[in-house]
């Protein structure tokens, strides 16, 4: 390897996993250089967080991060470690460095029927992470009264941060509601810039994997704010990804989201499901749920500027890691950690011309694969498989049958 990977360490029982990885799947075959960062909970705290506005600045200029997963503090953390202060979600800081979009997609065994019985290939859900109901401000209305949306144009006409720079207009008045008693309401916002971007950064994934696009909102009713996501996501394809989409045979679908979620459960899968924020919220809990397990889903984290952020979907198996430190080998499933490192090995590889290690991270999958096909797996996976039932293998028995079969 030329260009190091940004590696991010983590906590509990996936920076075990992470460093047993490492040590018997990775380094006996790669010469791995990393800029390595560690963003456990106690470095963070330490470094007043500093180290994790560095990671993300450092996965910017490099290109390629895999992280561990990380606790998120909170107050019972911060009497559990003797936290100084408690700092925001990791994943939070380093989405806001990298302004991107987030695709989940499940790792697929034929030995594990997903829930929807007609699923053949996995459903990959591309969530925009900026604004809507998450950066929406919100009030109480204690009796009548009425409730408007106010604009008020730039004083200077404009160029507000983050904005495009055009002319403010003239202010505007929209009457919400004439309340007739008590009750609430809710103003949500985003940005022309934020929705390109999202169209962007899912038509870069759709070619780079090879899956249809599809995309669904509510334009019917929502005609202005729907509308818009529409009209964008339209004119950036016609624009900037018609001509690749169609020598790639890459198709491009519109619909409305509640035909879309029709569609999916009747479908056989295999497409990028572009969701607004809230949808994605909860159809990526959904498609992780009906395809069998939490520890079977990776993520990555894909920025307008091109860089990329590979890690598991899960969190730090916090009680697995309380059995490990009592002294028992628990049977945590690794297979996230292990496609997260594959995805940024592959695309290091795709990324510095370097396709002997791409090949060697795509035997890595080949081979964690093969030997649950095999019969050889973890807890959560066991109980799940059909016809079982099958032993559970616990995670260092796991990893060595992995590496028995890489061999
Ligand atoms: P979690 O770590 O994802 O675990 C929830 C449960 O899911 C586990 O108790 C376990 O069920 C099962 N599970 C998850 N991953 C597994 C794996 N690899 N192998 C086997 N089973 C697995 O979520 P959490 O307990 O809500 O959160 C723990 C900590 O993780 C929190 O401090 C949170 O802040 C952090 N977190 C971090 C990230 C991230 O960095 N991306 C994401 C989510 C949460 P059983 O106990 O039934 O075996
Ligand atoms: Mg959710």
């Amino acid at each position: 390897m030329a260009v190091p990977l940004v590696e991010m360490d983590g906590d509990e029982m996936t920076r075990v996993l992470w460093a047993l990885v490492k040590e018997k799947l990775i380094l006996p075959w790669v010469d791995l250089k990393t800029e390595y960062y560690d963003l456990g909970l106690e470095n963070r705290d330490a470094t007043k967080d500093r180290v994790t506005g560095e990671a993300g600045r450092a996965i910017l200029r490099l290109g390629v991060g895999v992280k561990c997963a990380t606790i998120t503090a909170n107050t019972a953390r911060k009497a559990e470690y003797g936290l100084r202060a408690l700092y925001p979600s990791p994943n939070a800081t380093i989405r806001a460095i990298l302004d991107g979009t987030v695709f989940r997609k499940p790792i697929a065994l034929s030995c594990i029927k997903p829930s929807v019985s007609t699923w053949k290939k996995p459903i990959v859900i591309g969530r925009h992470a900026y604004g809507d109901l998450y950066k929406a401000a919100e009030m109480a209305v204690p009796g009548p009264g009425r409730v408007e949306l106010v604009y008020t144009p730039a004083a200077d006409g404009g160029g507000a941060p983050g904005g495009s720079g055009a002319p403010g207009g003239s202010a505007q008045r929209v009457l919400v509601a004439e309340m007739p008693g008590p009750g609430v309401v809710q103003g949500m916002h985003n940005l022309d810039d934020s929705i390109a971007n999202f169209a962007r950064c899912c038509f870069r994934y759709a070619l780079d994997e090879g899956l249809p696009v599809w995309f669904g909102a509510k334009d019917t009713i929502s005609k202005t704010y729907d509308g818009r996501f529409k009209a964008i996501f339209q004119h950036i394809y016609d624009t900037e990804f018609k001509a690749s989409c169609e020598k790639a045979g890459v198709s491009y679908f519109y619909t409305l989201i509640d035909d879309a979620v029709a569609r999916v459960v009747k479908g056989d899968g295999g497409f990028l499901w572009a969701c607004k924020n809230y949808d994605g919220d909860v159809m990526s809990d959904l498609v992780a749920s009906a395809s069998g397990s939490l520890a079977m889903m990776t993520s990555v984290l894909v920025s307008p500027a091109g860089a990329f952020e590979y890690e598991a979907a899960h969190g730090t198996v916090q009680q697995h890691y309380y059995r490990w430190k009592r002294g028992e080998r628990t049977s945590t499933n690794p297979a996230a950690l292990i496609f997260a490192w594959t995805g940024a090995l592959v695309k290091r590889g795709e990324m510095d011309g370097l396709p002997e290690l791409a090949a060697f991270a795509r035997s890595l999958e080949t081979a964690t694969l093969a030997t649950m096909e095999a019969g050889r797996m973890t807890g959560d996976l066991a109980r799940l498989v059909e016809p079982g039932p099958v032993t559970a293998l616990d995670s260092w028995e796991f990893i060595n049958a992995i590496a028995a079969r890489l061999g």
